[in-house]
């Protein structure tokens, strides 16, 4: 098995961001200490070979790649490269909105339609508000906040039908998380779909939010169009994140100890919120989103008091998100969360 040295828990428990409390991996730190002596040459090479590693598991070509910080600069470059004259973004809401309010100060609209009644990212009604005005699809699978994956015919045929037509970023921060792991990516439909982009991050199982590293699948017309617009002339990324994202790449066990671990710390979540009768979604991520209805205050502000960090919206009045961090932490968050629910 995978064993490592985890961060001590005094100071501030962090289940606010969904990062991933085993992370880096063991392979990924060496990979890091090993780069730094070529800290003083451009990361070309790091780079170039990060996409090449990327294409071949994908079975496509590095110029289907695109490397950015995070995914949060690839949210950003979609919707500058195809929001920039105005229009339509469409989406569901409530969902990760960094693209829509990005292209929103660019002048862009956000055409948004809720989630269904499950809380399910609601394509039917999506569907219905695409049109001549809309410049971008975003998907987000499984969806943030809420933790739900899209099931996969569902979104499958949705790329189908929109795909060859509307620039349609599928982000898919948490895949890796979810119940069908990278098999229920839509990646391997870019092929048929020249409009399809996918959006794939190294914060999240990987571990590496700290490093700022991310990446886009997508025709390379569409690739090109968006590394344009990338100020950094494709090097947005330093030598150390290209090399601790190979790394991790070529580390399964890495990977499946991350995962294993995670969802052993959803499971205690779900345990306790089951037998305390708070209800919650079904999480294909590392984060459960729950109704604090059960709570007698605020979640979020009695967590803070246990000096444990979660999170609210304020557009999803009644309910709270924890991320899953070490088995440990989840154990101090229950114990300090049962303190405030009503027997
Ligand atoms: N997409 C989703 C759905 C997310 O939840 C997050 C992070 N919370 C991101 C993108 C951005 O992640 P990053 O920039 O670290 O890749």
């Amino acid at each position: 098995g995978y064993t490592q040295q985890l961060p001590d828990l005094t100071g501030k428990i962090r289940l606010n961001s969904n990062e991933n409390p085993y992370g880096p991996s063991e392979n990924s730190k060496k990979a890091m200490m090993d780069s730094m002596a070529e800290a003083n040459r451009y990361p070309r090479d790091f780079i170039t070979k990060l996409k090449e590693e990327i294409a071949t598991r994908e079975a496509l070509t590095p110029e289907h790649v695109l490397i950015a910080a995070g995914s949060t600069e690839l949210l950003g470059l979609a919707g500058l490269t195809f929001g920039l004259g105005g229009g339509e973004l469409a989406a569901c809401h409530p969902t990760f909105d960094f693209m829509m309010v990005f292209a929103e100060g660019l002048g862009c609209t956000w055409a948004r339609t809720p989630l269904d009644k499950k809380f399910q990212y609601d394509l039917h009604a999506l569907d219905k508000i695409i049109g001549p005005k809309t410049k971008l699809i975003f998907v987000c699978n499984p969806n943030n906040p809420t933790g739900i994956e899209i099931p996969y015919p569902r979104l499958k045929s949705f790329c189908g039908a929109h795909g060859t037509k509307y620039p349609l970023f599928v982000d898919e921060a948490y895949i890796e998380l979810s119940n069908g792991g990278r098999k229920g990516s839509m990646a391997g439909l870019i092929e048929q779909q020249p409009k399809l982009i996918i959006g794939r991050t190294f914060s999240k199982v990987h571990g590496l939010a700290g490093m700022r590293i991310g990446y886009a699948l997508a025709q390379p017309d569409m690739i090109k169009a968006m590394s344009n617009l990338q100020s950094t002339r494709g090097m947005s990324v330093s030598a150390l994140a290209a090399s601790a994202a190979l790394a991790s790449l070529k580390d399964p066990a890495f990977e499946d100890y991350s995962r294993g671990r995670i969802l052993e710390g959803r499971k205690m979540v779900n345990d306790a919120f089951d037998e305390w009768g708070v209800e919650y979604l079904e999480s294909s991520t590392n984060f459960v989103f729950f109704k604090n209805d059960k709570f007698v205050s605020d979640p979020v502000e009695a967590m803070a008091k246990e000096n444990i960090l979660i999170r609210s919206y304020d557009y999803v009045p009644g309910w709270s998100r924890v991320s899953i961090g070490t088995v440990e932490e989840m154990e101090m968050f229950l114990a300090a969360a049962k303190k405030y629910v009503v027997a």
